[in-house]
């Protein structure tokens, strides 16, 4: 670990033998001196974006109008998808683009109570994306008062808990759904073991890989995983509220069964009959008429991590999360910060989480003085994204050696807490 210097030529010595260096180019840099690490939240706008934003305005929209449906519209959740695949260890098939993972998870979530009738439970875990738990109790309630949640704590507000899962799925439960990657402390579980606790006890699995997608690579087939949702809006750079993604494995397609049943899931949208049949593959997931801009955004923003790889995407994030906990343990431990984060590289997502007892304060002064935008998470978590197509080495030890100043030099003591919506 601790071969990394703190120098910052060191720095800029890692960026010079980075094979991915050239993609940060390929990204829209409006203010040049802005440290971003919140990639894992909103990535960065792609160059290749605007262009084909221009493309699909003005050409697709403006001169072919309604006609474009028949040349491409139509087919653009799945087509959008089956790149997606690519990127979830699926088949072109298994994927389909829709709504909002929110929304997917519902639909997901109440598709897999419904294969597992007689069965009453939902296991997670109490590190889960909070709109996870909402979307679960919702379902709960809806499918009647004798299901529950059953949320296995972790053991330190940080790792998850493959033995509280373990006691936790039993003969009752239907489905156990987690984050792949735990929102605040980057925590990743894995993803072949958990799934297998669950079918051995003849559970179904769901996944929200909302913060793995685009930043490591994924084996849904592999691991024989059921069902998954995600977002494309974080590594995947595909523009605020893209549209999600799921996936369920082939041999479930014709049984699942969608909740929210629309005319786009329809067999056949355009008789304009009145009864329901659900069309064939993942199409039935669809609900009402796709959001074709942000698909066209969320495509181009997939066919870059394809074109870059994403195993060399990995290795990247990898050697940067290292080189940030090394930088951490040599300029900021010793005065009082916390890494909130899995040592271990395959047990880590992409971001990098550290605390202090003075974390709010210490991202405000970071992000309003120091033009270092993290993000803080209660109770005391900065989250610092790491990107690997456009983040440097520099931005690292940059965003770190300021944090050391902020509370070496007490800056942030004359920082005035005011409440914002979105931190
Ligand atoms: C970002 C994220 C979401 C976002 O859900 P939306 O419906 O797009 O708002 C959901 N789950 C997890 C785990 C996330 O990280």
């Amino acid at each position: 670990m601790n071969t990394f210097r703190t120098d910052r030529e060191y720095a800029l010595e890692l960026d010079s033998q980075d094979e991915l260096a050239n993609f940060r180019g390929r990204f829209v840099f409006a203010e040049p001196d802005l440290i971003y690490l919140l990639g894992n939240s909103l990535g960065r706008l792609p160059e290749g974006t605007v262009d084909h934003m221009q493309f699909v305005i003005e050409e697709e929209w403006g001169r072919r109008l309604i006609r474009s449906w028949n040349d491409g519209w139509f087919d653009l959740p799945e087509r959008v998808g089956s790149k997606m695949a690519r990127l979830l260890g699926a088949q072109a098939e298994e994927v389909i683009m829709a709504d909002s993972t929110s929304v997917n998870l519902f639909k997901t979530a109440m598709a897999a109570l419904q294969l597992r009738p007689n069965r009453r439970k939902i296991v997670t875990d109490d590190l889960n994306f909070p709109s996870d738990h909402y979307i679960l109790q919702g379902a709960c309630r809806l499918a009647g008062p004798t299901y529950q949640m059953q949320v296995v704590p972790s053991p330190d507000g940080l790792n998850g808990s493959p033995e509280g899962l373990a006691e936790a799925i039993d003969e009752d439960t239907a489905l156990v759904t987690l984050s792949h990657t735990l929102f605040k402390s980057g925590y990743v579980y894995d993803m072949a073991t958990v799934t297998d606790l669950a079918h051995r006890a003849g559970a179904l699995m769901l996944w929200d890989v909302s913060h793995s997608v685009g930043a490591m690579p994924l084996d849904l087939d592999g691991c024989g995983v059921d069902l998954a949702v995600g977002c494309s809006y974080k590594y995947l750079n595909g523009g605020p509220g893209g549209p999600a993604f799921i996936y369920a494995r082939r041999d479930h397609h014709d049984t699942l069964s969608n909740s929210v049943s629309g005319w786009m899931g329809q067999k056949n949208p355009f008789e304009f009959s009145l009864g329901y049949e659900p069309a064939p593959g993942m199409r039935r997931f669809l609900t009402g008429t796709p959001p074709i801009l942000s698909l066209a955004t969320v495509e181009a923003g997939i066919d870059m991590i394809l074109e870059a790889g994403i195993d060399k995407i990995r290795k990247k994030s990898v050697r940067q999360t290292e080189y940030l906990i090394a930088l951490w343990e040599n300029l900021l431990a010793p005065i009082g910060f916390r890494l909130k984060t899995p040592r271990q590289p395959e047990r880590r997502g992409s971001h990098v989480t550290i605390g202090h007892d003075e974390g709010l304060r210490i991202d405000r002064y970071l992000v309003e003085r120091m033009q270092v935008l993290t993000d803080f998470r209660p109770p005391d978590n900065i989250r610092l994204g790491i990107a690997p197509l456009y983040n440097s080495f520099a931005d690292i030890y940059t965003a770190i050696t300021r944090m050391r100043s902020v509370v070496k030099y007490d800056l942030y003591l004359d920082y005035q807490l005011q409440t914002m919506v979105v931190t």
